[in-house]
Formats: structure tokens, C-alpha cells, sequence
């Protein structure tokens, strides 16, 4: 009997790693979202005047190799690093339970997960100046917008 073969969208994964490679994972499925964060703690974490991050849902999310090490950055947010070359690995909390939010950068291949939206406009530096066509949000979606270009 024939029996079609589907090729299922979990198939697809997205791996990456730290700087030094002892930290690595792997995203499969289509992340809930992509988007650049103007926003200051993650301004700090990532040591860049943004940074830029996909969520995937924990079930389609798994580290690989060594743990990263674990830093809680303000209430209910758990942000990790590896321990050996700290380099910033990932975003978790409670407001975005059961989500890992990487670092695109931190991706083999960034260009895969392009980002959709800027969030927290309201803390982009002045000196950043983009121009990419993208939505950009006071803070996050759920708290109305976007603003207008
Ligand atoms: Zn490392
Ligand atoms: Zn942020």
C-alpha cells in the first residue's frame, strides 16, 4: 500500500549555539514569533544597543550539551549563558510561560528567522536608526499598537 510521506513543518529545526559551542540547542516547528527588543535588560544581557529573539514553545525546544548557567535578571525572568564563554543563550518568563526565547544571533544560520516587529521602541536609543519597514511597538503587542511609522 502506498502511504504518503508528509513532510510535517516540526521537521524543520533551527540549531545554534554559544560563541565557545559547550551551549547548544535546537528550535523545531515554526517559532511563535520573531522580534527585535529595544528594551534596556536586554539591552544589558546581550551588551548590544538591541537584540533580536524567536520563541519557541518548550515542547519544541531542547538544549544540548553542556547546562547554561542561570541568572534571574528581575522577578519571574530566568535568563541564561554559558558558564564557559558567556555568551547570552536565552529569555524565560512567567509572562511568557512555557516559551524559550533564543537569540537569533546565536543561530547557525540567522537569516533563517528573520525578525517580524521592533518591541519596546520606547527604549530604543536615539542613535539607533532603523529603516526595515517593520511594525514597531511602544512595548509589546499586548499593549496596544503599532505605532504609526
Ligand atoms: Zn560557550
Ligand atoms: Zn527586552
Amino acid at each position: 500500500m502506498m502511504v504518503a510521506v508528509m513532510l510535517n513543518e516540526e521537521h524543520v529545526s533551527y540549531d545554534g549555539g554559544c560563541q565557545c559551542s559547550a551551549v547548544r540547542f535546537r528550535g523545531t516547528g515554526t517559532p511563535k514569533w520573531t522580534a527585535h527588543c529595544h528594551c534596556k535588560d536586554c539591552r544589558k544581557s546581550s551588551a548590544a544597543p538591541f537584540t533580536t529573539y524567536a520563541s519557541f514553545a518548550n515542547e519544541n525546544f531542547q538544549w544540548i550539551g553542556a547546562a547554561p548557567a542561570v541568572y534571574a535578571s528581575s522577578l519571574n525572568v530566568t535568563r541564561r549563558f554559558c558558564g564557559n564563554c558567556g555568551t547570552s543563550m536565552s529569555y524565560e518568563s512567567d509572562r511568557w510561560a512555557g516559551e524559550t526565547h533564543i537569540f537569533v544571533a546565536t543561530l547557525d544560520d540567522p537569516e533563517a528567522l528573520p525578525p517580524r516587529l521592533h518591541a519596546y521602541v520606547v527604549d530604543q536609543l536615539s542613535w539607533v536608526r532603523t529603516d526595515d519597514g517593520l511594525r514597531r511597538y511602544h512595548q509589546t503587542v499586548a499593549e496596544g499598537g503599532p505605532l504609526p511609522k
